[in-house]
């Protein structure tokens, strides 16, 4: 099967390395990247780190991205930060609506949109997360619930999306972040397919060129088989991505397969 969009394998820290381990994290990362002909490598160290990993990274083949960012431009927002600041950061992507956003800091379907506009804005390529609850997957809900998602911030990639700022949609079931389940491979093709489809009525290109991630528990052990899957484009790793060794190992399994494909 030819696959024809570049895996991307992005890196969420969290609350978790800040200053000198942070520092050698990405150090490591540029290392395994550096190996890498077929991936698109993203780390996402917190925000105190971040210039100093942009020095790290500079000129390698690991780019960076926030983890939150502000929907203003500016303004009397205490703790908050802005896309145009994550950019002076040396950042060039940043992820949206994670589940954990979602749900400790009431970011809704509406407030995440806003900030998917600010991100392009600011010249920085959002990574959207969406993904369904247990109590929804168990309700049989979870294709409505991420549609519903999807939907509120389709309109914004439609419209800003270009070949230069593609941007990424994460599939993340809520029940398999950091709990160590993952979707089987079904489950999740299912779920990246309904999003290829739903794009589609936004756009041809954008269907065709949107990454779609999974995430939810990737580890070394299971990143071949959701890899593998037609519309996964990608991983978003979370715990995996603190250790070198094991976000390297998901990161070769993604070269292995894009380089499998590309022949
Ligand atoms: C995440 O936080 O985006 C994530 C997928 O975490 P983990 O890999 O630890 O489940």
């Amino acid at each position: 099967m030819h696959k024809r969009r570049r895996p991307l394998i992005a890196g969420n820290w969290k609350m978790f390395k800040g200053g000198p381990t942070g520092l050698a994290l990405a150090r490591a990362c540029v290392e395994v990247a550096d190996a890498l002909h077929h991936v698109e490598v993203v780390i996402a160290p917190p925000y105190t780190v971040l210039a100093a990993a942009a020095a790290e990274c500079d000129g390698s083949r690991v780019a960076l991205a926030g983890q939150n960012v502000h929907a203003r431009t500016e303004g009397a927002f205490t703790g908050e930060i802005s896309a145009s600041m994550l950019a002076d950061s040396g950042c060039t992507w940043v992820i949206v609506g994670h589940s954990e956003r979602r749900q400790h800091f009431g970011e809704t379907d509406a407030l995440v949109a806003d900030k998917v506009r600010a991100a392009f804005d600011g010249a920085l390529t959002p990574i959207v997360c969406v993904g369904e609850t247990l109590e929804e997957r168990e309700a049989g809900r979870t294709l409505e619930v991420v549609r519903r998602q999807v939907e509120a911030f389709a309109p914004i990639l439609g419209k800003l999306s270009d070949g230069r700022l593609a941007a990424a949609i994460a599939y993340e079931p809520i029940w398999a972040i950091g709990t160590g389940k993952t979707a089987g491979p079904r489950e999740a093709e299912e779920v990246h397919l309904a999003i290829r489809t739903w794009l589609h009525d936004h756009g041809a290109d954008l269907a065709h060129d949107t990454r779609i991630l999974y995430g939810g528990s990737v580890k070394p052990e299971n990143a071949d088989a959701l890899l593998a899957c037609a519309n996964v484009d990608g991983a978003l790793v979370g715990g995996a991505s603190l250790d070198a060794a094991s976000f390297g190992a998901i990161a070769r399994a993604a070269e292995a397969i894009a380089h499998a494909t590309s022949h």
